[in-house]
Parts: C-alpha cells; sequence; structure tokens
C-alpha cells in the first residue's frame, strides 16, 4: 500500500508492479467505484471467476474509485454519505460507523481496498481503457496495457472525469481564476478573495460553507431558485433520470428534482446570508460577472459547482449516442448493444444507486452468458 501511495503522489508504476492482463474473458467491468466493485461482487457470488470470467480494469493508482481525488477537508457524514458495498458487513466495514474525522477520501480508499482484498475482485490497475470497439461476437477493449476480448462489457467509470461547465460570453476573457469541483483542493487557495461559487448541488453548499471567514466575500448563483427541504426527493429525480435514459435524451440535473436537505446548519446558513442563491449572471467580464439588469459583481474566482456528465469517452467508437445527444439505456442495459452494461448510469448515478446496480446488472450479465444464475 505504501507502494502504492508513492505511485499516488506521482510516481510512475514500475514495469514490475503493473498488471497482467488477460487476452479473454467473459466479461471486462470497467471502473472499480462503487458502481464497478458492486458488480464485481455480485457476479462471483453469481459464480463467475475474478481473473478468468471477468476482468476489473480502473486507471486510478489506488482504491477507491472517484473519491481517491476528492479534496482533503471533505469529511463522511457532513454532506456526503457514501452507502456500504454489498456484503460490507461480512467484513465488519460499514460507512455508517466509519472516522469521520479523517478525510473522506483516506477512509472510502482503505475500506474499499480491504473489500477488494477480502474478496478476490482483483482489480488490475493502474490501467487506463482507451477504447472499446464490437465485431458482431463481442468487444475488443483496447488499454495502455494491452488488448482484452470480451463477450461482455459493463462500463462503471462514472462522472468524475467529466465535469460539465456551462458556457457564458466572456468566460474566456475573465481575468480570475476558474476551477471546476475536481479541481478544487482546499478554501486556503481563495484567502482574501471574491470567489463566486455556481450550481445548486451538495458540492456548492460546501464550498461556500469552507469558504466563510477564508475568502473575503462570497457569492452563490444558481440557475434555479434553492429550495430547502425537510426530506430530499431522491425518488422522483431517479425517475426522471430513468425516464430520460429510456428515452436517449441528455440526462436531468440531480438537484433540481431533489431540493437541498434544510438541515439546522444550511438554514442557519442561510439566515446569515451565506446560502442565499442570486439568479444566474449574464455574462462575465474580465473582472466580474454581469446580469441582465444591467448589474455587476466584482469576482476574483469562481468555481464552478454544476454537475458532471457521464464518462463515456472509452465508448466512442460504438456510437451510441442518439440524436437527442443522450444514450438508451434501461435498468442498466444498453438498448443498441444487448452485451453492453452502464452500471452507474443515470437513475443509478447516486450511492445507494450504484450499489444497486451491481445486482441488477450481474443478474443479466451472467443471463447474457447463458449461465444459469446460482
Ligand atoms: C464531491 C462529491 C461528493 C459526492 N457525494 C455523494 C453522496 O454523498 N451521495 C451520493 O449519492 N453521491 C455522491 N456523489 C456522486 C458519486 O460520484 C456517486 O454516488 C458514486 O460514488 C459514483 O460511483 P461510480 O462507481 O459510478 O463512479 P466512480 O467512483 O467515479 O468510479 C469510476 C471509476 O472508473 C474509473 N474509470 C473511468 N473511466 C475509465 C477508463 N476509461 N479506464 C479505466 N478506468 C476508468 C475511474 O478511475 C474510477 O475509479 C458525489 C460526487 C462528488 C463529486
Amino acid at each position: 500500500m505504501a507502494e502504492s501511495r508513492e505511485r499516488a503522489r506521482g510516481g510512475a508504476p514500475k514495469l514490475s508492479e503493473l498488471p497482467e492482463l488477460p487476452e479473454r474473458t467473459d466479461v471486462v467491468v470497467v471502473g472499480a467505484g462503487q458502481a464497478g466493485l458492486s458488480v464485481a461482487w455480485h457476479l462471483k457470488r453469481l459464480g463467475l471467476e475474478p481473473g478468468t470470467g471477468f476482468a476489473v480494469l480502473d486507471r486510478g493508482p489506488e482504491a477507491g474509485g472517484a473519491w481517491q481525488f476528492r479534496w482533503e477537508s471533505l469529511r463522511l457524514g457532513t454532506a456526503h454519505k457514501v452507502d456500504d458495498l454489498p456484503g460490507m458487513n461480512r467484513i465488519g466495514l460499514s460507512f455508517a460507523t466509519a472516522d469521520r474525522t479523517r478525510p473522506a477520501r483516506d477512509v472510502v480508499r482503505e475500506y474499499y481496498e480491504r473489500y477488494e482484498q477480502a474478496f478476490g475482485l482483483r482489480v488490475l490497475r493502474p490501467v487506463e481503457v482507451e477504447r472499446v470497439t464490437e465485431d458482431g461476437h463481442g468487444f475488443t477493449v483496447a488499454t495502455d496495457r494491452g488488448d482484452i476480448a470480451t463477450r461482455v462489457l459493463v462500463s462503471a467509470g462514472g462522472t468524475w472525469t467529466r465535469p460539465f461547465v456551462p458556457h457564458y460570453a466572456g468566460a474566456a476573457d475573465f481575468r480570475g481564476v476558474q476551477i471546476a469541483t475536481p479541481q478544487y483542493r482546499s478554501a486556503d487557495d481563495f484567502a482574501g478573495m471574491r470567489v463566486l461559487v455556481v450550481g445548486g448541488g451538495t458540492s456548492a453548499v460546501g464550498f461556500l460553507k469552507e469558504l466563510e471567514g477564508v475568502a473575503a466575500s462570497t457569492l452563490w448563483t444558481t440557475r434555479r431558485p434553492v429550495e430547502f427541504v425537510e426530506e430530499v426527493r431522491g425518488t422522483e429525480a431517479v425517475r426522471r433520470a430513468d425516464e430520460a435514459a429510456r428515452a436517449g435524451r441528455p440526462l436531468p440535473s440531480i438537484v433540481s428534482g431533489t431540493g437541498l436537505p434544510a438541515t439546522p446548519e444550511n438554514l442557519a446558513a442561510a439566515e446569515r446570508g451565506l446560502l442565499v442563491a442570486r439568479p444566474m449572471f449574464a455574462s462575465m467580464e474580465p473582472d466580474g460577472v454581469r446580469w441582465a439588469d444591467g448589474s455587476f459583481a466584482p469576482v476574483d474566482a469562481v468555481i464552478w459547482a454544476t454537475g458532471f456528465r457521464a464518462e463515456l469517452t472509452h465508448l466512442a467508437p460504438l456510437g451510441l449516442r442518439e440524436p437527442g445527444g443522450g444514450v438508451r439505456v434501461e435498468g442498466g442495459r444498453s438498448l443498441r448493444h444487448p452485451r453492453l452494461f452502464l452500471a452507474g448510469y443515470g437513475p443509478q448515478a447516486s450511492t445507494i444507486g450504484a450499489n444497486r446496480a451491481g445486482r441488477t446488472v450481474a443478474r443479466q450479465v451472467v443471463a447474457e452468458l447463458g449461465q444459469p444464475v446460482r
């Protein structure tokens, strides 16, 4: 583990450390985040052997999926909750009782690493899947470590590498700092600055809270009015994402359907003016942003916490995009390629959804392979 830590700090892995890839396998799972690991666990439970029956590939240097890259100050149990992976309780682990004083990225990385080892899931990393092609019988998965032929492909690449930043006139001329969520490291990077946070989700709220008292001032803009709700409406958001995925439309923003939690902390922050959102500005200028009514706010930095798109770049050769811009997926399965599964996509893109994806997808995969479901 110390060695892989070293790699995470930037050291290139030695050739001897790099994993040996199989030439062919029944199933390739791309991604060892929550969705990919959950699929792998269920595949194993249904009788497939890690290594020969299925291979899990991940480009990250360490365990933890996207969590290994999240910022140091993020803790479990504040804004963000991570659901346990299937079978985690059997090895005595649960995020519900995990240490909330340590960075979430360290805790998740360690738990996932112990999980992979305990269940022998044999994740092959770091392996970058560059492109996937199809020949009528199966897929060729081209990676930076060589090709793998597979009958079935499960893509569970998450969203972390595909932050979405909306276009605003003048953005390129803005002289201040501009980052998107994955580039955020620490509030200290914004000490003394006038910071604009854009976006109506949990990450935006987290940034504003961290910046309070560190930045010279904060400003919050959102596309829709912010709604604090007693009960976050997850079911409705999942239903809307499912509808869009089935129809091949671009996925709707999750937070627009859920609302933000009306915790005492959030309500107090709204009361003191920190969590009060203005509507979106119309354009950006070198030193700030301007609204359609002509009003102007000077800002030194903009943090775009404006959501993510699914990481599907490696699937581009399969031509999955529908005219509407989305990808047609039902129950985690591509409606274009019956042997292609997208775990953690659309309605499955939450920590509960990514976990459930494992069972749903693995059962269909095993049925597709013509094996009896145990
Ligand atoms: C800051 C933050 C906090 C969040 N908190 C919550 C929360 O509290 N609750 C919630 O429901 N959701 C939360 N989410 C959403 C969260 O991302 C999902 O819930 C879930 O963790 C995603 O799991 P995943 O397996 O789909 O993706 P990931 O964890 O992103 O895993 C995908 C894996 O695929 C690998 N990969 C991708 N492409 C390739 C490739 N071409 N080749 C090889 N490997 C590849 C990546 O390296 C990565 O390890 C949060 C998101 C962010 C940004």
